[in-house]
């Protein structure tokens, strides 16, 4: 690298996975261009257009024009928020680099207070949600037993109430760039690789606008996801169910014997318990399948090969000639 690029090349890029924002770009732009003015190094803004249907494109394009140190990407159609976030962290050349959402929800003024913490060494530094007060008791619910049941599955520990968004090192990113899998449960990844990680514990705004992308089924599938990519006891559970139901089936055996045996004239009545038998059984199996499939499932995903995404178009002015 000569000294002119070294000079050129951004210190921080910040990362950020946008569809259908129209509503909250102009805003977003304005929050975060004053953090990175602020900053004590050459930054670069990258803007990940999941395949929006709205406006947002268009707003990319214009601020790309304004202002060089912003890159756009153009999925070519909408891959999900884990996908959008994995392309930006393909285009980044930050030595740290701090990925959040196009919502402000995750306020762009803390980045200087997570790059503080870098600074003294931490590798990963994950913001942590302190509360969810604004959000629904459902959302939450689901959210606190979800963190706390993957906490206690998952073979890596993936701290609870955490978020993608975060500040990573150089090194962290070169890594996950370099995992292959499709499946990508980017808080997990970031946990599993490891080094110095600490939290950095924040309120949560509300969204500045517009409505949530994530469908109660896309967090669900989300919350899937990471089970079955960090924990095999899943598929454990089905072995559980199947020693729960033989040892069951002993008990009625031994019920059933004593009953013909040592009560005399008894006429057993057994269709309830045939039917509630038959039905159980059937659901025992059915989960099972239903766990194995998901472990399957992802098996087939993986062995494709795939590209994790496609591009329909980059916005990046090339060093010293845009
Ligand atoms: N997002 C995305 N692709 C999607 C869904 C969401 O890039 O398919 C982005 C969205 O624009 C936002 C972030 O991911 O910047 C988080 O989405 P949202 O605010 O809807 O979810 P939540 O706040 O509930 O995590
Ligand atoms: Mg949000």
């Amino acid at each position: 690298m000569t000294e002119t690029t070294s000079r050129l090349m951004p210190k921080y890029s910040l990362v950020v996975p946008i569809y259908n924002e129209e509503s909250t770009i102009p805003a977003l732009y304005q929050r975060v261009s004053a953090v990175m003015d602020r900053l004590d190094g050459n930054s670069e803004l990258i803007l990940v257009d999941d395949g929006s249907r709205d406006r947002t494109l268009d707003l990319l394009r214009e601020l790309h024009d304004r202002d060089s140190r912003v890159i756009y990407l153009r999925l070519a159609r909408n891959f999900g928020h884990q996908i959008a976030v994995t392309a930006g962290l393909n285009y980044v050349r930050g030595e740290a680099i701090i990925v959040f959402d196009a919502d402000l929800q995750d306020p762009p003024e803390l980045i200087p207070d997570l790059l503080a913490l870098w600074q003294q060494g931490y590798h990963v530094v994950y913001a942590q949600r302190t509360k969810r007060v604004r959000e629904g008791w459902f959302k939450r619910l689901c959210a606190y037993l979800f963190y706390r049941i993957l906490q206690q599955l998952a073979n890596v520990d993936i701290p609870a109430d955490t978020g993608d968004f975060c500040l990573m090192d150089r090194q962290v990113v070169d890594l996950l760039n370099q995992m292959p899998e499709r499946n990508r449960y980017i808080r997990g990844l970031r946990s599993w690789v490891g080094f110095n990680q600490i939290a950095f514990k924040f309120e949560r705004d509300l969204r500045f606008a517009g409505n949530v992308k994530y469908t109660f089924a896309k967090s669900f599938g989300l919350a899937i996801n990471g089970l079955v990519s960090f924990s095999t006891v899943p598929l454990r559970l089905s072995t559980y169910l199947g020693l729960f139901s033989a040892v069951l089936a002993i008990v009625m055996a031994i019920l059933v014997l004593y009953w013909r045996l040592f009560i005399p004239h008894s006429t057993l009545t057994g269709f309830a318990t045939i039917a509630i038998a038959i039905f159980f059984l059937g659901a025992v199996q059915l989960i099972s399948i239903g766990i194995l499939g998901e472990y399957i499932g992802r098996i087939y995903e993986e062995v494709k090969h795939r590209p994790l995404y496609t591009i329909a178009e980059v916005g990046r002015k090339i060093e010293g000639r845009g």
